[in-house]
């Protein structure tokens, strides 16, 4: 495994894969990596010659200072399971001055609204961040595709908005979200629960299984109705938003009209951890 603390270094690395026309996946992390983490390794592994991937807790995407600083760091255990699955990976872990220098600020984005949504709304600032440190990674490492997670799904969008903006050449994959046996989406942010509270929070997918079922026979705001009554049952959990929105546009459900496809999306806090799960509806 060949590691990279320096873009200088990297982009030497790589100028000869891609002067020879070798095909570079890129996986980007924030770290404490997970199967989920993995999945998307082992699929860049077997549609690209060469798989980059980077571990960088980026400053610019958390608005809440204490997230930021809980946020796990295990770069030890982290390279030892990148190691374990295959040992040509690339693995690039800059530090915040090699990605931003002294101004560790973001840049604006423009994603057609997709940002007032969701996160964007909870969050202000995050896809801004988001966009930041993705369009910089993918200006050092110049991948052929680079993989996401639909764990993110708003995240997706917002990269893939920004890829055709900027006309980035790089194909977004998008990989499937990874659960634990519970049913709780994997996460890095799992680390930070309890035992106790890692089987509460597996109420989150089964809710949202739940959701899916009532939204094939009843209208949108029963389903609404049944999930926010379901949480006030749960001590440990409280429901920071659950909506049901287009799978395109992210706009929140006015109407059930048969030919569009709708997801929903949930943000739970498991005391000051803080959950985000989606599923498709439809
Ligand atoms: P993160 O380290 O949380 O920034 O995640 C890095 C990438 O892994 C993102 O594209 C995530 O969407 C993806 N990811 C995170 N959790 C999962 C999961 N449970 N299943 C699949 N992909 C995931």
């Amino acid at each position: 495994m060949v590691i990279f603390n320096n873009q200088k270094e990297l982009k030497a690395h790589l100028k000869p894969l891609l002067d020879s026309n070798k095909t570079i996946g890129f996986v980007p992390t924030m770290g404490a990596l997970h199967n989920g983490h993995l999945s998307l390794l082992k699929k860049s592994l077997q549609q690209n010659e060469i798989t980059v991937t980077s571990i960088f807790v980026n400053p610019t995407q958390f608005n809440n200072p204490e997230d930021l600083e809980k946020y796990p760091r295990t770069l030890e255990e982290d390279l030892k399971k990148i190691e374990n699955l295959n040992s040509k990976v690339i693995v690039y872990t800059p530090t915040v001055e090699d990605i931003y220098g002294k101004n560790v600020t973001s840049e604006s984005f423009d994603y057609d609204g997709l940002e007032h949504q969701m996160e964007g709304k909870q969050r202000p600032g995050h896809f801004d961040g988001v966009g930041t440190i993705v369009k910089s990674l993918f200006e050092i490492v110049d991948p052929t595709k680079s993989y996401f997670g639909e764990k993110d799904y708003q995240q997706v969008l917002i990269v893939k908005k920004m890829v055709e903006k900027h006309k980035l050449p790089v194909q977004i994959v998008v990989c499937p979200i990874l659960r634990e046996k519970n049913g709780l989406a994997m996460s890095s942010r799992n680390e930070r629960l309890s035992k106790e509270e890692r089987e509460k929070a597996s109420f989150i997918y089964k809710t949202l299984l739940q959701a899916k079922e009532l939204f094939k026979v009843k209208d949108f705001s029963e389903v609404y109705h049944f999930v926010s009554q379901a949480f006030r049952s749960q001590k440990f959990l409280e429901l920071e938003y659950f909506i049901i929105a287009d799978s395109k546009t992210l706009l929140e459900i006015t109407k059930k009209y048969k030919s569009k496809k709708y997801r929903a999306f949930v943000a739970v806090n498991v005391g000051k951890v803080r959950l985000i799960d989606t599923i498709s509806l439809n």
